[in-house]
């Protein structure tokens, strides 16, 4: 049976709320997990004793670590610690090094989620102008990278970008994952374009958005993601996809 243990240390609701979904899909589909949640004061000590306890564990074949960890911990050596072979969020140097190379085990759980949506909805990626908005390492950069691998024509857009509207209306494919809620209006979108949204914005009266104002952009879209749904639940699935894979890895 393959193995899943997620880490979270503190109180942070958000991923309280990620953890407990991730535990839910495990129920349902079969795989065994386990939960280790550490109070909010835990020390590097602690948490690389336990990363590397579950390294060694047998019925454990997935780890992840809940992010962000508390500002007195080090996530890059958290990343580092866990074994490449257990490392389902793809997120050690070795796996991306070999996600850039192009051959791979596993992929970071939510660009493999989009690419499937793309896959699912009969979308070719190849000769399409892509354009990702976001370049962090867990999604805006990989994202670009498979894009890549499928032959889309791929620009990378962040807090820099001079006229980011010129540039997302030349998408043909446009993947927001910036963190800014409904930071892509319609008038960004070009006619006929599809349109990812991966953004997760918890607003002050609690209601989460994404980083696309839907309603006008799908005016747009020939297809379009909604937030909540959408990319979050296709990045649950595809670690659950991560974690059989690494069972048959160990085996
Ligand atoms: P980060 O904060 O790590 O990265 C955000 C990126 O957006 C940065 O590259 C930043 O540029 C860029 N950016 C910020 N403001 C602007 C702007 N005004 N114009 C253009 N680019 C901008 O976020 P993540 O990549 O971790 O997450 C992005 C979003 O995706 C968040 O809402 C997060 O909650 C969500 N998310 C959703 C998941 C899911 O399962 N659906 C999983 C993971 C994340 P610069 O590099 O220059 O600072």
């Amino acid at each position: 049976m393959p193995g899943l243990a997620v880490i979270i240390v503190g109180d942070d609701p958000a991923s309280k709320i990620y953890v407990r979904n991730k535990k839910l899909a495990c129920e349902t589909i079969g795989i065994h997990s386990e939960e280790y949640a550490l109070p909010q004061d835990t020390t590097q000590e602690q948490l690389l004793a336990l990363v590397d306890e579950l390294n060694r564990k047998k019925e454990i074949h997935g780890i992840l670590c809940q992010l962000p960890l508390p500002k007195h911990l080090d996530e890059e050596a958290v990343i580092h610690a866990i074994s490449p072979k257990k490392d389902v969020d793809a997120f050690h140097p070795v796996n991306v090094g070999k996600i850039m190379i192009g051959n791979y085990d596993f992929l970071p759980c939510t660009p493999a989620g989009v690419m499937e949506l793309i896959h699912e909805s009969g979308i070719n990626v190849a000769g399409k102008e892509c354009v990702v908005v976001g370049r962090s390492n867990i999604v805006g950069k990989p994202m670009a990278m498979l894009l890549l691998h499928e032959h889309g024509t791929v620009t990378i857009c962040h807090s820099k970008t001079r006229d980011l509207k010129e540039v997302c209306r030349r998408a043909d494919i446009l993947v927001a994952a910036v963190g800014v809620p409904e930071l892509i209006t319609g008038d960004m979108v070009k006619e006929g374009a599809v349109v990812i949204d991966v953004g997760m914005n918890r607003l002050e009266n609690k209601k989460l958005v994404g980083d696309v104002a839907f309603d006008s952009a799908a005016e747009k879209a020939c297809a379009i993601t909604p937030v909540p749904g959408g990319v979050g639940p296709m990045t649950i699935a595809m670690l659950m996809k991560n974690t059989v894979k690494a069972a048959t890895i160990h085996e």
